[in-house]
């Protein structure tokens, strides 16, 4: 994009949290063994369970590529939790409603 990395901004939405994404023991393992990095941000709660901070790794993987923290705004909303105002698949199951991102390109 010819462009400065640190004039990209980066903005994250909605999404399930690590308060609710619980995943089992074949799941975490593979962000563990992705890299140590991936691995901090896997949380265990028993022997085959595990929490994944999902956000915490989006916002490290931007941060490592240079993206300054004070340019990637998190809206913090776990859509698990927050169901009365996001849809959940993971909380509502197959039949609840999708959500839908439009984003949009500013040159200055
Ligand atoms: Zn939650």
């Amino acid at each position: 994009m010819n462009c400065s990395i640190k004039n990209i901004f980066i903005g994250i939405g909605p999404g399930i949290g690590s308060c609710c994404f619980e995943v089992g023991k074949e799941v975490s393992d593979k962000f563990e063994k992705k890299s140590t990095i991936a691995a901090q941000f896997v949380h265990p709660v028993s022997e085959q369970k595990a929490l994944v901070d999902l956000r915490g790794l989006i916002t490290s993987d931007f941060m490592m590529a240079g993206i300054p923290l004070e340019n990637i705004e998190n809206m913090n909303y776990c859509t698990s939790c927050c169901s009365d105002l996001f849809y959940s698949y993971r909380k509502e199951g197959k039949n609840t409603g999708r959500m839908l991102l439009a984003a949009r390109l500013i040159v200055i």
